[in-house]
């Protein structure tokens, strides 16, 4: 790692995307902690008047915020490629979490971690800078707690601070099978634990969460795996700890899981989340795919985030949420990489667009009134949201926000000579086969260099090794 005290502290870029839009020589200085201090525009640097500026790092091209990833399922990325096959007549989701259930049987916590490490590892060479983890595989197979309960929970955030990626660590409560209290399958116990263990697992976190500067929230997985009551405490333990805390649900991602939530309440599970649960601010429901018009309207009323997960929603067959309609409300979103079916924040964007194109039959669908361009709109609506889920103040290159930064590479051939808000449009919808991505900051310590992280070769041999240990057959 480098030693912070060293490390320069001002970069100078051509162009940068600021919270009101692209500036032009713009110097971004942060304090040793890595929050940006100063962000001035039309610098010149031939003046004599620049005084630091002259020793700052020139970025390789524009500079944009880095993307939070809003909803990250670690262990998943080890089967990656692997679930694509057709087993039964219909596949669909359900059939895709039975697979998945036999990947989350087999992981111990030295994979776990050396899949971590190379999933934090590719989330920053793809222009992510911050990840909140919904862990739920928390027990040891079988369902047995480990010696030291906390001890996946420490196997992520270990990868995460190998890396270098900010994390928001959100433990999953998880205790039921489907609504009404179903009990677990046994495929299920790794993930089940008690409200109480939950919040001792929560106390247990606090100190190490703190030392890295990784914030610590809480999941109820879902309205199926966690009852009413359980909910309540739940949030409410968790807020009597730390009382911003984020929460995140997933909600409303497949029809049956709405079915089934109308079958047991006489309402759809927007809409009982939203009576029966404090949704604020501080939460972020996940995938919020099936909603009705006025859950659009209720949800987006709360503050709350949606976290949208393109590829992951894609490749699961779950749907399409529809955007202009919670933008319409004021809505705030976010991307999040999930499954991790792709990772790479510049793609979540473009599916996230194409998919509104597709069901609607237009283009530039979620350009905004004030942003014309829709790489540009999506990248500063998707960092905001992000970090409103993430808990952090990584939100834009603002002074105060963490000096999460990501440099493209203006030589890049499918950017060179462009202005820069198109250089932006072409890194996410025109650059796919080569990442424009040149140079990744967090909170202002240089992660990726020339597009590469420096345990780039070690992280990927580990990660192999633990994937092959992982998918042997049993
Ligand atoms: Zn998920």
């Amino acid at each position: 790692m480098t030693a912070p005290s060293l490390a320069p502290r001002t970069l100078f870029a051509a162009d940068a995307l600021l919270p009101a839009g692209w500036a032009r020589n713009v110097l971004l200085s942060w304090d040793e902690k890595g929050r940006l201090t100063e962000v001035l525009t039309d610098v010149d640097l031939q003046s004599g008047e620049a005084g630091e500026a002259e020793d700052a790092i020139r970025a390789a091209g524009p500079v944009i915020p880095g993307m939070p990833n809003l909803h990250s399922h670690a262990f998943q990325r080890a089967f990656g490629g692997l679930t694509e096959f057709r087993g039964q007549a219909q596949d669909s989701f359900w059939s895709w979490r039975n697979l998945m259930y036999g990947f989350a049987n087999r992981m111990t916590p030295e994979a776990l971690e050396a899949i971590a490490t190379w999933l934090y590892l590719e989330m920053l060479e793809a222009g992510y800078t911050s990840v909140c983890e919904f862990h739920y595989v928390h027990h040891d197979v079988g369902g047995k707690p480990y010696a030291d309960d906390a001890t996946l929970s420490l196997a992520l955030l270990r990868a995460a601070e190998k890396t270098g990626i900010v994390m928001t660590l959100l433990p999953v409560l998880y205790q039921t099978s489907g609504f009404g209290g179903k009990p677990p399958r046994e495929d299920q116990a790794r993930f089940i634990r008690s409200t109480d263990s939950m919040l001792s697992l929560l106390q247990r976190l606090t100190p190490a969460t703190q030392a890295q500067n990784a914030v610590l929230g809480l999941a109820p997985h879902s309205l199926r795996a966690v009852p009413p009551d359980s909910l309540k405490a739940a949030v409410a333990g968790l807020h009597a700890m730390l009382p911003q805390a984020p929460v995140h649900i997933h909600i409303a991602e497949q029809t049956q899981e709405v079915d089934d939530c109308l079958a047991w309440s006489g309402q759809r599970p927007v809409q009982w989340l939203l009576e029966h649960a404090p949704v604020d601010e501080s939460w972020c429901l996940v995938h919020a795919t099936h909603m009705t018009a006025d859950e659009y309207a209720g949800a987006a009323r709360t503050g709350a985030v949606a976290g949208i997960c393109p590829t992951t929603e894609a490749n699961l067959g779950d749907g399409i949420f529809d955007m202009p309609l919670w933008l319409q409300h004021g809505g705030r979103w976010g991307v999040g990489s999930d499954s991790h079916a792709c990772v790479n924040a510049a793609e979540e964007l473009l599916m996230l667009e194409y998919g509104q194109r597709l069901s609607r039959r237009q283009r530039n669908v979620l350009a905004s009134s004030g942003q014309p361009e829709v790489a540009t709109a999506m990248t500063l609506q998707a960092v905001q949201g992000g970090a409103q889920a993430a808990g952090r103040a990584i939100g834009g290159l603002a002074v105060g926000e963490q000096a999460d930064l990501v440099a493209l590479g203006a030589q890049h051939v499918a950017l060179r000579d462009l202005p820069a808000p198109s250089m932006l449009s072409a890194h996410v919808f025109g650059s796919h086969r080569t990442s424009a991505i040149d140079s990744v900051w967090v909170a202002g310590q240089q992660r990726i260099t020339g597009g590469r992280h420096t345990l780039h070769d070690a992280a990927a041999h580990a990660f192999v090794a633990a994937r092959s240990a992982t998918i042997a057959p049993d």
